[in-house]
This record gives C-alpha cells, structure tokens and sequence, in this order.
C-alpha cells in the first residue's frame, strides 16, 4: 500500500484555538501545564480582572440577545447583575466600585451603538481548517459594514491599546481568516474596542499580513508537535517545554508550581482592578 502515493494516510490535524498557540509562544512550560500534564497542575485563585472582563462580555451578549427596542442603557443593570461574577476581588467595596465602573463602561459604549443592527455574529464560534491546522476560536462580535465583515474584541484591562495591537494580533487575523471562510465573505478589518476608554484601534488586513499570521500559527504548531514528540520519545519534559521567564510570571494561574514563577513576586489576585 505504501507504494501508492494516493492512499498516504493524511497527516493529522494540530486542533488549536489561538489562545492555545498564543500560550505556547508566551510560555512552553505554560503550554505544558494547560494543555499536557495530567492531572493538570493546581492553579492559582481566581483572578478579579477576569471575572470583570467576564462579567462585561456576557452582558454585552445578553445586550444583543434582546429584542432591538429593548437594547437600552437602561437594560444593562440588570444584564450586568445577572451575569456579574463575584470571584477574585479584595473585598465588597472593591467589587462594588467594579461594578460600577463596568456599568459606566457599558453604558457609554452601546450609547454608540445602533441598537437596530444585528451582527453577524455575537460570541460566535468560528472554524476552520488548513494542510496543517484545526482552528477554531469565539469571537466577542462579528459585524457586517459595507459587505464585508469586521472582527470586533472587547477590552476590559487597565492599559490601553494601539494600532500597533490590533496590527499585531494573531487572534484577530485568525478570527478573521476564520469567519471569512465560515461566511464565505471577505474579512480584512479588526478591532479592539477597550471599553474603559471607548477608543478603538483598528487594522486593515491584506492578504499578504493575513497569510504570515497564519503561517506563524502553522510554525507554532509545528513546534508544539515537535516538543511533544522529543516528551514522548522519552525526552526531559522541562527541557521540551522550558519555562520563559517574563513579566507575565507574577499573573500566571500556575506560578506557584512553576519554578520560575515561585522565585517571583506574586501578584494579588485583584491588583489589576485597582
Ligand atoms: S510562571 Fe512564568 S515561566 Fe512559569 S509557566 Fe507561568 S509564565 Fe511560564
């Protein structure tokens, strides 16, 4: 059978989603932690920036669930009270000044909004496939302006972001590649829209940036596959995956079992609402 070409077993597909390659090129050993070892290492307390940024998302969702006349201002305390995630934060004075704050943001962002658009998709689910790559991946918002399509992130974090950010993301060009094939329509803008501020940063893919997105996501696969085999031919784990020191050690959900996290100073779960 080997002799016939035609009937070479396909290669096997590398199922990612972008935060799954983003995490190996942060980190391998995080890669390792999240995505390896089993049982999986303990992580860490929850954390309260993601509970806001949780919080902010889903209630955006139920926004857009509404029926559009219902899509007001005036919705959204009850949209942020039920979907509100109470984890991470230093106290109840703290977690109320955040929820006061998440409403403002909220308020402030869908009074630019027309309520009478329904995107195309709102914490949508997109998938695709190449030589290489099962991708997937949720996207915050899928819009559809002037017959194309616009990936749109919300951003919920204390700093404030850039073209330069949005050039840069390889979520964004994947989302992108991503829902222009599941639509079957061109997708070549996305954007960040940092709530805190109401600023938005954006970039106009081309072909050619979309395409070194995606290649550099097949790299990072390949790499993943790579150290993975060197682990199960009976290669030292550590080496395979090695831990990457950087300032995202004092944030990591597994820096207490990581032996380049414990040696720095951790951070409190709720500093990054402060
Ligand atoms: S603590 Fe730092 S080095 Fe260790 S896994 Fe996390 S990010 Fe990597």
């Amino acid at each position: 059978m080997e002799q016939l070409g035609l009937f070479a077993a396909p290669q096997r597909l590398f199922t990612c989603t972008p935060s799954k390659l983003g995490s190996y090129e942060d980190c391998p050993r995080l890669y390792r932690y999240s995505y390896i070892d089993r049982p999986a290492p303990p992580k860490g307390p929850p954390w309260a920036h993601n509970s806001l940024g949780a919080s902010v998302h889903n209630a955006l969702k139920n926004w857009y669930a509404l029926d559009p006349e219902r899509r007001t201002p005036g919705a959204l305390p009850t949209l942020l009270k039920a979907t509100w995630v109470r984890e991470g934060y230093r106290d109840e004075e703290q977690e109320q000044k955040a929820y006061r704050r998440a409403l403002d943001w909220l308020e402030a962002y869908v009074a630019g909004l027309d309520p009478a658009d329904d995107p195309v998709g709102v914490e949508r689910t997109v998938a695709t496939r190449t030589e290489t790559l099962a991708l997937s991946g949720r996207v915050d918002r899928i819009d559809q302006r002037g017959g194309e399509l616009v990936i749109v992130d919300y951003k919920t974090g204390r700093s404030e972001l850039s073209e330069d950010d949005a050039r840069g993301s390889r979520a964004l060009a994947l989302y992108a590649i991503a829902a222009s094939r599941v639509f079957r329509k061109e997708c070549r803008r996305v954007e960040l829209h940092h709530l805190p501020t109401g600023r938005v940063a954006a970039h106009e893919h081309t072909e050619e940036s979309l395409g070194r997105h995606l290649r550099r996501a097949e790299q990072t696969a390949a790499d993943i596959v790579e150290a993975e085999a060197v682990m199960a031919a009976g290669g030292a784990a550590d080496e395979a995956f090695p831990a990457v020191a950087s300032g995202r050690c004092r944030w990591c959900d597994y820096r207490s079992v990581c032996p380049v996290g414990r040696s720095t100073d951790p951070a409190e779960p709720w500093a990054a609402v402060d």
